[in-house]
């Protein structure tokens, strides 16, 4: 996700490299460099320039620090006009009403059908709530099939009325329905076009009228770059839109949309999409992306989706058994199936910080853990509670049936017998030696 933006201002920062202190030259220079970065990213043009202004000045005014380098100064000034950029706050959906009515709108093709499942699955297990999903895309029978089949994914229902072309009786008809029968949120996909067109302005806008949702979402392609920008400028003259769901983020090595949306319709980034997987939604958070842009990856996120996969038993139980050097191979296995839980390794290691830029070009999937897992399978019961067993033809034994080489057995034994002194001093030293370790 936006590896050529960060790349690039990266890059800008090295400027400062060396510089004692910040001097209009030097910035001037450093902004500059940001400018061109950020238009390759394909921020709009006014933004960019408002901006890069608005870093200079800060910067300067800055320059009573002393204490901070240039170099960190800038690196700061930028974040934080980034999170501003970006809307400053993550904003929640209004879930007021009963039902709470959500209309999802967007071009065809921006990820609005899946984006409705998605917002669905989110509500019904992180809020509690009972969707209804409504197809209102009566143009295309296929989008109402997906839709189905999405809904079955999730066990939410999806509503439909055979052989009607009218969608806003459906999305009439669903809201009575969902009052009927509980539902306390209604979610309308409907019918896009491959560009804007006139007709289907005016379907959007008739839906609205007829159901007046609580909350209006517009769904945008973030690899368009700035066509999302003026897209959503023009579904946003329409219908004032309530926010903004970014899509494709996973494809989007750029930033444009992300960055520019914000300023120039003035509506905020809600949701972003990183996946065609359901579970491949996030509430978009301006710090938390800020933090990813310049490389400094996103604990925040990545601890939050391991406590979502943990359990805190099993969390207590594996504590003790790291203090106590028990950890072996078996909870080993545990750790892996757990971290694939947590969906997919690259988007994950980019988390970390300066892990992402580390593994742009390199080609992770979801079967990194195969050989290990391999590995450890082939293990007997006793060799994996007591890896201190491990002897060379129990290596040798291993290698063979695990399909894998001796060199790899020896490599992963190494691996885990660090990664035990690790969790250790972590566990053991808590805090403190994390930070430290973090900091080197
Ligand atoms: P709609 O026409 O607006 O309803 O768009 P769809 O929901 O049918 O999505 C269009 C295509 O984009 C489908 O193949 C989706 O699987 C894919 N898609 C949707 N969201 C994402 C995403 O966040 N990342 C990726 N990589 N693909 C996505």
């Amino acid at each position: 996700m936006f590896e050529n933006l960060t790349d690039r201002l990266e890059r800008s920062f090295k400027i400062l490299k060396g510089e004692g202190k910040i001097t209009e030259i030097n910035v001037a220079e450093t902004v500059k460099e940001i400018r061109k970065a950020l238009i390759e990213a394909d921020v709009n043009y006014k933004v960019a320039k408002t901006f890069t202004d608005e870093v200079k000045r800060k910067a300067l005014g800055m320059n009573v620090l002393n204490a901070i380098k240039p170099g960190q100064l800038m690196v700061k000034v930028v974040h934080d006009e980034l999170v501003s950029l970006m809307g400053g706050q993550a904003t929640d959906i209004n879930l007021a009403g009963n039902p709470t009515v959500i209309l999802i709108a967007g071009l065809q093709g921006s990820g609005k059908t899946t984006f409705s499942a998605k917002l669905a699955n989110h509500l019904k297990n992180k809020k509690g709530k009972s969707p209804l999903l409504v197809a209102g895309d009566v143009y295309r029978p296929a989008a109402i099939e997906q839709l189905k089949v999405l809904g079955q994914q999730i066990n939410v229902p999806v509503f439909t009325i055979p052989g009607s072309n009218d969608p806003i009786g459906i999305a009439r008809e669903a809201v009575r329905v969902a009052k009927n029968n509980n539902q306390n949120v209604v979610i309308i996909d409907t019918a896009g076009r491959l560009a804007i067109d006139e007709e289907m302005m005016k379907e959007v806008e008739a839906i609205k009228k007829a159901v007046s949702p609580n909350e209006i979402l517009f769904v945008v392609d973030s690899m368009t770059g700035q066509d999302a920008v003026n897209t959503a400028k023009e579904f946003n003259d329409r219908l004032n839109f309530d926010g903004v769901v970014l899509t494709k983020l996973d494809g989007d090595t750029r930033g444009g949309a992300a960055l520019s949306i914000r300023a120039v319709v003035d509506k905020p980034i809600k949701f972003v999409s990183t996946g065609e997987k359901l579970d491949a939604l996030d509430i978009f958070h301006p710090d938390r992306m800020a933090d990813r842009i310049l490389g400094m990856g996103d604990i925040v996120s990545l601890v939050e989706k391991a406590q979502e996969q943990y359990d805190a038993e099993q969390a207590k139980i594996l504590h003790k058994k790291i203090l106590k050097d028990q950890f072996n191979f078996n909870d080993f296995l545990e750790q892996i199936n757990q971290i694939k839980k947590m969906g997919n390794l690259k988007d994950l290691a980019g988390m970390i910080p300066g892990v992402g830029k580390a593994l742009k070009d390199i080609d992770i999937d979801d079967d990194a853990f195969k050989n290990i897992e391999a590995i450890i399978k082939s293990m007997t019961p006793e060799e994996r509670e007591n890896p201190s067993l491990m002897n060379g033809s129990r290596r040798k034994r291993i290698a063979e049936g695990s399909g894998t080489s001796i060199v790899e057995v020896n490599r992963l034994l190494k691996q885990f017998e660090d990664m035990r002194k690790l969790m250790k001093m972590v566990s053991g030293g808590g805090a403190k030696n994390l930070a430290r370790m973090m900091n080197q």
